[in-house]
């Protein structure tokens, strides 16, 4: 470890030298002034002097008229100086100043003359073992400090993962079928595998009737456990495992059939038909039955690179309207001829 010795007497240095080596330690610095410590130390001059870093300075806190007790002020008071400790050599023991000495941060003190002093070996060994303990301790405080900058950057990581698996759930909580998000991500799919092997494509649109009398007559958790049942109906209707139910929003769901002709659609809308008719909801507020009953617009077309997914719901859509228009409680299908304006 390294040790800067400052003394003006050339003596009592080689005298510390000496002491020094007895005690296996041999990477002194010396110097005999305190301006050229302070250029060693990096206070006076460059930082960039600073060569090294020291373990212990022992200092002649009487040298140059009494500047001694300043300069370890000095040294204390500098944030990459001050845990070094100092050990203080004085001629004269005075209260007054040994007082002075700790109360700047002197950690220990010798008495000169330095000959056969020693117990200056045991004394600089505790003052270096003191601070191989605080660099320690440092090290430590400093790893910690970065685990908890880690763990605080994974947390937020976490956060943001979360959010991102929330956003990305595909199913609906409420009812338990894929949501919209879903639909869209499978409907993108299924269009591309009919664009390149030129099947038809449908797309039911179901649309509850009444169900805002529903709420109304019935309250909105009976409401909820209507959506459920309806929702599972229509899942139960599918055969196929590339049929897909989703909540589009409300109390509207849409089908996507994979190569599934307008014929093959009405099938599968009749089925579901029945399925929810079978499931005997009691519907007073409704007008057309006494049932619980819903509306569907379907919509079929073989994708080409005129067409588009929002025409193919959106004409799914105009026929919806046209079935509500037309009394509820059926489906109508959209027919080309009749509606080329979408
Ligand atoms: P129409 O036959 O023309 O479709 O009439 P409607 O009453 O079904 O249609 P409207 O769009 O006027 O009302 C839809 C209602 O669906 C309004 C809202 O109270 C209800 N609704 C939408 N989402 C939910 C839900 O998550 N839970 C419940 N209980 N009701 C819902
Ligand atoms: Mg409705
Ligand atoms: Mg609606």
């Amino acid at each position: 470890m390294k040790i800067l010795i400052i003394d003006s007497s050339l003596e009592d240095r080689e005298q510390l030298k000496f002491l020094l080596n007895l005690g296996g330690h041999f990477e002194l610095f010396c110097v005999d002034s305190i301006s050229k410590a302070f250029k060693l130390l990096g206070i006076e001059g460059s930082r960039d002097m600073l060569s090294q870093s020291y373990d212990l300075i022992i200092i002649d806190i009487f040298m140059e008229g009494g500047k001694g007790i300043p300069a370890c002020e000095t040294i204390k008071s500098i944030s990459h100086l001050k845990d070094i400790p100092l050990i203080a050599v004085t001629e004269t023991v005075s209260m007054e100043h040994m007082l002075m000495a700790f109360e700047v941060g002197v950690s220990d003190y010798i008495s000169k003359p330095l000959e056969n002093k020693i117990e200056l070996i045991p004394r600089v060994n505790s003052a270096l073992n003191l601070k191989k303990e605080m660099e320690i301790r440092k090290a430590r405080e400093k790893d910690l400090r970065k685990m908890t900058a880690l763990l605080e950057a994974s947390n937020r990581k976490l956060q943001g993962a979360n959010r991102m698996l929330k956003d990305m759930a595909t199913i609906d909580s409420l009812t338990g079928v894929a949501n919209r998000r879903f639909f869209e991500l499978f409907i993108r799919m299924e269009w591309k595998v009919a664009l390149r092997k030129k099947t038809c494509i449908s797309v039911l649109l179901a649309d509850i009737d009444y169900f805002k009398a529903y709420n109304d007559v019935y309250g909105h958790q009976r409401g909820d456990k209507c959506l459920k049942l309806f929702a599972s109906a229509l899942k139960n209707s599918l055969k196929r495992p590339s049929d897909v139910v989703a909540r589009y929003g409300g109390e509207e769901f849409i089908v996507l059939l994979p190569d599934t002709h307008q014929d093959g659609a009405e099938v599968m809308a009749r089925r579901m038909q029945s399925m929810v008719h079978d499931l005997k909801i009691r519907h007073s507020g409704s007008t057309v039955s006494s049932r619980l009953t819903f509306s569907m617009g379907i919509s079929s077309l073989v994708p080409d690179a005129k067409t588009t997914i929002e025409f193919l719901i959106a004409t799914a859509d105009k026929a919806l309207y046209q079935a509500k228009h037309e009394g509820r409680n059926r489906f109508a299908v959209y027919r080309p001829e009749n509606g080329s304006s979408l």
